[in-house]
């Protein structure tokens, strides 16, 4: 028989948030004594109150991980050792899911039955990927002449610190930390201070899995203060970073003040989404942009934001997006129904209440939503919003929303729709919709973004890499195996190479691959 639903809103009042930080394989109390408090973006309640780390927090945390990185507690076991202690890390996460569910939709407003099927699922599957990789990636032997012997050995780093968003706060932290704790790395984490309950809830559950003690530390805190510090820290040997391209900017200015630590940067995004008029399914792909495009309130960073549709085609394609919309209206995230839940902050919102009113003021015509939503719950909630008549150059088609808002321009030629595809500072995710096989590859090469979707969209899979071209960031999450261990695509701590930057010809290129030297990226198809 199938266990029943859980009643979410008794569970939501019965729970007790323990905001401490996480150092040394214990809760500890913030150095300074300072908190600030959390409260939950779907009703305006009081979550808890929450450590604010600030320097001494960090310098304290990163003492503790290189401590434990120096006598090998846990890069000096066996590789199938490692493997078994994330194989049950992955176990833990599952087995407390409506736990950490409950904790990610009260900390950032997202529906609860998202919460346990896509992100404490994926988090799981994340840590468990990685743990089945530890045994199996060997290292290389160099083709010198036989009187040499050259090991191209990879090593963990040391020391990594990780900086995550808060849209999928677990699931960005697993990325990391995956990857980092496979190679034997210890890791500084630092959660969004909007969304820092899944972060440290999963480092308890590490520690009964059998990672050792100060490998794995959690100190929540503002960027300004808590990251600033740990970008800073001169004992740091990486960064891995997830967030705006604002603050990843800052990110390669720390590195250059400190100790040029690397920095993996996974940035902003406006992702376009080209139509063409020889797709001759348009239902399907005006329905998957607004599945797409409002899935987690439109707090992607690979959106579908910018949707470029043949003119020939336009108007049928926005009869449905229009009909689409309100189906994803706001609701209560606990009820285990909305399509839709609350933004992250009142901030969020009146960020993305700003961008309508812009688009409105531009002249792009309004065709769904466009309002603020469920006021009366004390919450956040905007309704799905469609822009059409949008022209590539107006603000809501250049800057990134981050909110549930689409923006639809039309186009005429195929090299119309590169153009302005290209013409972004962005180049996270790109998709083209076509019949015509010749055209949809030929587009797919022509546009620049880290991934490029071909009649599809978001179609996730951790065997291949995400990661952005041009302000979108130079790093790679996900698969980490020696054929995407190039100098750029590697995750932090996947490898340190001995010989970081192999000459051109001991490269091999794997297939599929769309570059020999630059950004990797990837294709991928329906
Ligand atoms: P943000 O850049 O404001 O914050 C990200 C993290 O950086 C937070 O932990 C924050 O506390 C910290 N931070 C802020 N200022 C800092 C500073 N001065 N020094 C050090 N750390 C600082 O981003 P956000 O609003 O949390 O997240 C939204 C952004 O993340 C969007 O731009 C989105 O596209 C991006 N994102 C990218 C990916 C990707 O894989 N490319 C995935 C998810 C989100």
């Amino acid at each position: 028989m199938n266990k029943p639903a859980p009643d979410w809103h008794a569970a939501a009042s019965a729970l007790r948030i323990d905001g401490r930080a996480f150092v040394g394989g214990q809760r500890v109390a913030p150095l300074t004594g300072e908190t600030f408090t959390k409260t939950s973006p779907i009703d305006g309640r009081v979550l808890g109150e929450i450590a604010r780390g600030r320097g001494e927090d960090i310098d304290r945390a990163v003492a503790s991980a290189r401590a434990a990185f120096t006598d090998a507690r846990w890069a000096g076991k066996a590789p199938a050792v490692r493997k078994k202690v994330l194989q049950r890390f992955a176990e833990k996460i599952l087995a407390a899911k409506d736990e950490l569910a409950l904790l990610e939709t009260l900390d950032m407003g997202k529906p609860i039955q998202y919460s346990l099927g896509v992100d404490v699922a994926a988090t799981a599957r994340t840590i468990a990927w990685y743990a089945e990789a530890v045994d199996k990636i060997y290292d290389e032997i160099a083709p010198t002449p036989a009187s040499a012997l050259a090991l191209i050995t990879r090593e963990a780093m040391g020391v990594i610190g990780v900086v995550v968003p808060w849209n999928y706060p677990m699931i960005m932290a697993a990325w990391k930390l995956g990857p980092a704790l496979a190679a034997g790395n210890s890791v500084v984490l630092k959660p969004s201070e909007k969304s820092p309950l899944t972060a440290l809830r999963p480092a308890e559950l590490a520690i009964e899995a059998g990672l050792p003690e100060g490998v794995f530390n959690v100190v929540p805190g503002y960027g300004h203060e808590a990251g600033e510090a740990l970008a800073l820290h001169m004992d740091v040997d990486a960064i891995g970073f997830t967030g705006s391209t604002r603050v990843g900017r800052k990110m390669l200015e720390y590195a250059g003040r400190s100790n040029l630590k690397r920095v993996y940067n996974e940035l902003g995004g406006k992702s376009a989404f080209v139509v063409f008029d020889d797709f001759e399914n348009v239902d399907r792909a005006a329905k998957t942009v607004a599945g797409s495009m409002f899935f987690n309130q439109g707090e992607s960073c690979n959106a579908p934001s910018r949707v470029l549709v043949h003119e020939r085609v336009a108007d049928l394609f926005l009869e449905v997006v229009a009909a689409e919309a309100p189906k994803y209206a706001p609701g209560d995230p606990l009820s285990g129904s909305a399509e839709m839940g609350a933004l992250v902050d009142e901030t969020q919102m009146k960020t993305v209440l700003g961008y309508i009113e812009a688009g409105n003021a531009e002249g792009a015509k309004l065709v769904a939503g466009g309002q603020r939503a469920l006021t009366e719950t004390g919450g956040f909630y905007v309704q799905p919003t469609v822009f059409e008549r949008v022209r590539n150059d107006m603000k809501i088609a250049r800057e990134e929303i981050f909110g549930p808002v689409m923006s639809v321009i039309r186009f005429a030629s195929e090299a119309e729709a590169i153009a302005m595809a290209n013409d972004s500072a962005y180049g996270l995710q790109a998709s083209v919709w076509s019949d015509n096989v010749n055209r949809a590859h030929r587009v797919a090469r022509a546009l620049r973004a880290g991934t490029v979707h071909v009649n599809q969209y978001d179609e996730d899979d951790i065997t291949v890499p995400f990661g952005g071209y041009k302000q979108s960031g130079n790093g790679r999450d996900r698969a980490c195996t020696p054929s995407t261990s190039t100098p750029n695509s590697r995750p932090p701590g996947c490898a340190s190479t001995r010989n970081d930057n192999p000459p051109k010809r001991l490269r091999r290129l794997p297939r599929g691959r769309r570059q020999w030297t630059g950004e990797a990226g990837s294709t991928a198809a329906a």
